[in-house]
Formats: C-alpha cells, sequence, structure tokens
C-alpha cells in the first residue's frame, strides 16, 4: 500500500468514519436489482431531511461540480439576466456556467475575505428587476467565509427569481433550510462535512426550478446533466421508472449509510460540533500569534479555518513539511489566494477537538521547525481554553 497521511485534515475530501469506509467496501450492486431501489429510495429521503425540503431530491453521478454545473445549463435560457453573487473562488468560477449556457451575467462582487451585503443584492435587483437567476455560495471553502444564504434568497424570490445555492462545504457544518430560505436548486457534494466518497451530487430542486427547466425553448433532455431525466425517468410512477443511466451503486450504499450516521448523531448536535470544532481553531490561530484570513469572525465557516500566511513563511514548505514530517495534509490557497493563507480542517470525524488540537499543535511545531518565532503551546493552549 502506498504510503497516505496518518491525518487528512484537507478541504476536501476527508476521512471517513470506519463505518463509511466499511460500508465503501460492500459487494458490487446492480442498479435495476429491486435491493437497489430501496436503498435509493431510502437515501433519497434521508437527504430530504438533510436538506430540510419536502421538494424533490436527485442524486447525480458525479463530482458535486456536475451539480452545479447542470443547474446552469438546465435553467438558463440564452439572453437570461443572471445574478451572480462573488465573494470568493466558487462564486467567481460560477460566472463561467453562467456565459457557457448563454447566460447575461449582473455581478455582485467582495473582496474574497468578507460576505455579500444582502443591501447590495436588494440594490442589483431593484435595478435589474428582470433577473431570472441568482446564483451563490453558501460556504466560500477556500476563504472560509460564509455568505447569509437565509436573507439572500428570500430577496431573489421576492423579484421572482430561480436561486442557484452551493451548499457543498456547508451542509453538515451549519443550518441549511432548503424550503424555508427558498431555495430552488441547492447542489452537495459527500466529501466534505459528511465525511464519505466524493462521487455523487445530489441535488434538492423546487417545482419553481423545474418548471424554469421545463420553460426552456430547448428543455435539457437526454444529456448526463439533465435534471430532468432524473424527474421524468426516475421521480414517476413506480411502476414506469427507471435510472436514467447507471448509478454508482457503491457511492449509494455509502452516502446512505454515512446519513443514517449523521440522523444517529443528531443533525443539530452535528453542527454544533462543527462549529465548535471551528471556534477552537480561530482560538488556537489567535493564540498563536496569527491572523484569520476573514474579516470578521462572525462570517468565518464551520468546515474550514482559513489563516493568513504569516510574513516570511512559504505556505506551501509549511504544508509540505506537515505532510513529510508529521503526515498531516491541511489545504493551502487556492488560485487567486495561493500563497496567501493556508487552511485548518475540521470535517466529519476530524470536526473533534483532539484533531483540532493534534492540528494547532503540529502547526506550532512546524513554524517553529521553520525558524518561525512562535511560543510552542501557544495556540493549542489557547484553543484548549476556549472549549
Ligand atoms: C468542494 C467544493 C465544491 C466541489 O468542487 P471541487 O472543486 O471539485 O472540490 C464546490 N463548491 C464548494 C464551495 C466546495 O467547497
Amino acid at each position: 500500500m502506498r504510503e497516505h497521511a496518518l491525518f487528512n485534515m484537507s478541504s476536501g475530501p476527508v476521512q471517513g468514519s470506519a463505518r463509511t469506509l466499511r460500508a465503501l467496501s460492500q459487494q458490487i450492486l446492480y442498479h435495476h436489482d429491486p435491493e437497489f431501489a430501496e436503498i435509493f429510495d431510502a437515501c433519497t429521503g434521508k437527504l430530504q431531511r438533510f436538506f430540510k425540503t419536502s421538494g424533490d431530491v436527485i442524486i447525480m453521478q458525479g463530482e458535486a461540480l456536475l451539480g452545479l454545473e447542470a443547474a446552469a445549463f438546465c435553467t438558463i435560457e440564452p439572453g437570461d439576466k443572471c445574478l451572480n453573487l462573488v465573494s470568493g473562488i466558487y462564486g467567481h468560477l460560477y460566472a463561467w456556467y453562467i456565459e457557457a449556457f448563454g447566460g447575461q451575467i449582473v455581478e455582485v462582487r467582495t473582496d474574497y475575505n468578507k460576505a455579500i451585503d444582502p443591501a447590495d443584492v436588494e440594490k442589483a435587483f431593484a435595478e435589474n428587476p428582470d433577473i431570472k437567476i441568482m446564483a451563490v455560495v453558501h460556504s466560500e471553502t477556500p476563504s472560509g467565509t460564509v455568505n447569509p444564504i437565509e436573507e439572500l434568497c428570500p430577496i431573489a424570490k421576492k423579484y421572482g427569481a430561480i436561486t442557484i445555492v452551493d451548499a457543498v462545504s456547508s451542509i453538515g457544518g451549519t443550518e441549511v433550510n432548503v424550503d424555508d430560505w427558498g431555495v430552488d436548486i441547492c447542489c452537495i457534494g459527500p466529501q466534505k462535512c459528511l465525511a464519505s466518497s466524493p462521487g455523487l451530487a445530489p441535488v434538492a430542486v423546487s417545482e419553481d426550478a423545474w418548471e424554469k427547466m421545463r420553460n426552456k425553448s430547448k428543455p435539457v433532455r437526454y444529456s448526463y446533466m439533465s435534471m430532468l431525466d432524473f424527474k421524468e425517468q426516475w421521480l414517476c410512477e413506480k411502476e414506469k421508472r427507471s435510472f436514467p443511466y447507471t448509478m454508482f451503486t457503491n457511492e449509494v450504499v455509502a452516502l446512505d449509510d454515512t446519513l443514517d450516521q449523521v440522523f444517529e448523531e443528531g443533525l443539530e448536535n452535528m453542527i454544533a460540533r462543527h462549529k465548535a470544532a471551528a471556534r477552537m481553531a480561530r482560538a488556537g490561530v489567535k493564540g498563536m500569534g496569527l491572523s484569520l484570513w476573514a474579516d470578521s469572525e462572525e462570517i468565518c465557516g464551520p468546515c474550514a479555518t482559513a489563516v493568513k500566511a504569516p510574513d516570511g513563511v512559504d505556505e506551501v514548505k509549511l504544508r509540505r513539511h506537515l505532510y513529510d514530517t508529521y503526515r498531516i495534509t491541511i489545504s493551502g490557497g487556492f488560485r487567486d489566494l495561493k500563497g496567501k493563507l493556508f487552511r485548518l480542517g475540521h470535517m466529519g470525524p476530524t470536526a473533534n477537538p483532539a484533531y483540532v488540537a493534534m492540528q494547532l499543535a503540529m502547526v506550532e511545531k512546524s513554524l517553529h521547525d521553520m525558524g518561525y518565532p512562535v511560543k510552542l503551546g501557544s495556540g493549542v493552549g489557547a484553543a484548549l481554553e476556549a472549549i
């Protein structure tokens, strides 16, 4: 076997529980067998609870980005005005999809260490009441910040727009209420707070979103990215239904078991555990004299804590040292943020005080090894005081 990190505290995919690993290693099922349909239905029902929706949930077979790209493809009519909210890298990248499928972009942008201000969104809609779609990222994983979806989506709904939310790294770590908040298309992945394997793209789809998809001049059908195919071929009468393509059966079995683990722990408890780990990580960062990337602690996310790279420290070398010497994986700055920050991960089983303490201790030790003036124990001590 290949040597891998003993502790994967990256920004995802993250290490799974022993039970999730066992679920992943079960016999491969035939997707047309009734036994698999039963598991798939059960998994879908659990996802509805997880999303807090009584609407439809589909499970697309691919990484989370498939759901996000498909959401744009299936809903955007060429020429549609689409409001794209950008407070980080995933928000910035969403413009690619909007453009690719012919949308006309209206952008509200803020610095990558801040969150979107609802007043700016209200203003954008007041100036462009014909906006048809709004896309927003809930938790901007690369910069460790969150946007106030609970305030942003109701503004869009007031103006009759369809809302597309990237909740990939927020769900399970903080509240996500699809129905109450007016989220029309909510895209997630199992590889962040759920800590399952990354091969699925569960998507919650509202009635308004289905209508928008059906009303396109050329509705997207017979495509791997078609959400309507799933609706019309699978979410129809039970006697007539069949999957639009082969399901990733092992991934579904694992996701289903992972969702059982969520509800055994209690979704609220799981969220509280992630928030506590994030609070502890922030206390540790400040305790060792480093600075949080985010402008204010209120907008710091539950899944990863972004830390400004200290002056004179190459964050790539710091992470390499952590990996080579202590076999810990953490994430760095991604794209525009390269070299500017590193991220402490706390998702899934590692959203736990022991993992956070160990991570802080070894970051301190690594900085110390690299000659950076940090008092050993200062960060981990502050973190322990905070719990
Ligand atoms: C992880 C993640 C995704 C999934 O996409 P990858 O870049 O392939 O990991 C999408 N959006 C957000 C906010 C994520 O954190």
